[in-house]
């Protein structure tokens, strides 16, 4: 999101204070919202829902981005955000990015995110879960839910007990079941695509990749490079979760602090968004960047810029991350693991004719990206306006 944006949308959080005090007061009127619509339709937001439930202690925003292509599909994080701001600022940039790895992966979807306002380790319970349902209910289908960070299959049976409008349910119950060992499937093929796209050779073999967040995607990540004989380096935040990769594979643990610092040839994040911007961008001695995190861009013009300046190939995150939407979308008609892995192939080709686009159009490959998926729902949105 853009500087002047992040005002706008903290402007629209004071606005919605502002309403607060003035539909009390009853002085001010009428009230000039304008800041709230403006910031939604920069971004091009339909529709954002706060779902409030104190009895449940529930605090959750619903952001559906875009719905031409079809209904709008995305996980549900769950994170202790430092402040609401920050929580409608992640659902929003996570909803408009569903919206074109949608598009750019050529499925019938729009784009939605939700976030849950908490700690997922000590706050998670199944009233909270199936209260979230509700709100989903009441949407009518506009918004389906799945897993994201801090949320499980078993959190999706939960909320499947509320309402049809959940998919990544366990697969012994109908459903796709986790999506990340494809996600991972998906970011690997990018990580391929890079390579064969800087070296004429897709092989990881020798390639040192550095693996930041060990967690569901990053695991099955590590788990298919050190299968690819490459050197893998790995990072999280929790001591545990180290401990449990080390245990199982070669891998070699680096510290959060000296991260950005490492000598590797690929840099693939997959812990959370906004790990690439200026400060982590000068320190980076890789020459591509392709992980699976959402929004890894803090700045997504400047900090694409930056990235092609310094000569390093970037992998643009939504385009290689769609493996667990595809996997998601499957399961709407009937899940089918192999149909869901065929169709994750796409990911290959997608990355490649994104990065020849991008040299044709003399744009970042994070732009070109962005184009390309725009341009389809523009032209789909046209065609569904035909009898
Ligand atoms: P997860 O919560 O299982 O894993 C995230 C991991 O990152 C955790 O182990 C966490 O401890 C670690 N982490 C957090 N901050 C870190 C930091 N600063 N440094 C190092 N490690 C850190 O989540 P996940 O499902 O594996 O998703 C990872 C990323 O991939 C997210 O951005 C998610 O939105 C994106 N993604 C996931 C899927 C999916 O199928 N799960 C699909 C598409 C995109």
């Amino acid at each position: 999101m853009s500087f002047s944006l992040l005002s706008a949308v903290k402007g629209l959080v004071l606005r919605f204070q502002t309403i607060q005090f003035t539909v009390e007061s009853t002085i001010d009127l009428p009230l000039q919202d304008e800041v709230v619509f403006s910031s939604l339709s920069e971004m091009g937001h339909e529709q954002v829902m706060f779902c409030s439930d104190p009895e449940t202690g529930l605090k959750a925003i619903i952001a559906i981005h875009n719905t031409q292509l079809g209904p709008s599909l995305g996980g549900l994080r769950m994170w202790q955000y430092v402040s609401d701001l920050d929580a409608l600022t992640d659902a929003l940039r996570l909803s408009r990015g569903m919206s074109f790895k949608a598009s750019i992966s050529g499925l019938n979807l729009g784009g939605g995110k939700a976030v849950i306002i908490g700690n997922s380790r000590t706050q998670k319970s199944e009233i909270l879960m199936r209260r979230f349902g509700r709100f989903v209910h009441n949407l009518n289908g506009k918004y389906i839910t799945a897993e994201d960070v801090g949320t499980s299959t078993q959190d999706m049976t939960y909320i499947r007990m509320e309402t049809p409008h959940v998919t990544g349910i366990p697969e012994i119950s109908g459903g796709s079941g986790d999506p990340s060992p494809v996600t991972a499937y998906g970011t690997l093929l990018g990580i391929k695509a890079s390579l064969k796209k800087l070296t004429g050779n897709e092989s990881l073999s020798g390639k040192k990749v550095l693996v930041q967040g060990t967690g569901n995607v990053g695991s099955h990540l590590i788990e298919m490079l050190v299968k690819e004989n490459a050197s893998v380096l790995v990072s999280d935040i929790y001591e545990e979760k180290l401990k449990e990769i080390s245990n199982k594979f070669p891998v070699q643990v680096v510290d959060t602090e000296t991260v950005y610092d490492q000598d590797c040839d690929i840099y693939a994040p997959c812990a959370l968004g906004a790990t690439l911007n200026p400060d982590t961008l000068t320190r980076l001695k890789c020459s591509i960047i392709a992980g699976a995190a959402n929004n890894q861009l803090r700045h997504e013009k400047t900090d694409a810029l930056i990235i092609r300046r310094r000569g390093i190939l970037y992998a643009p995150d939504f385009v290689i991350n769609a493996g667990g939407l595809i996997n998601v979308y499957t399961e709407l008609n009937g899940y089918n693991k192999d149909k869901a892995y065929a169709q994750a192939e796409g990911i290959y080709t997608t990355t490649l004719k994104i990065f020849e686009e991008a040299e044709k159009r003399n744009l970042t490959t994070s732009e070109t990206a962005i184009q390309l998926a725009t341009e389809r729902i523009a032209q789909i949105g046209r065609l569904k306006s035909y009898l």
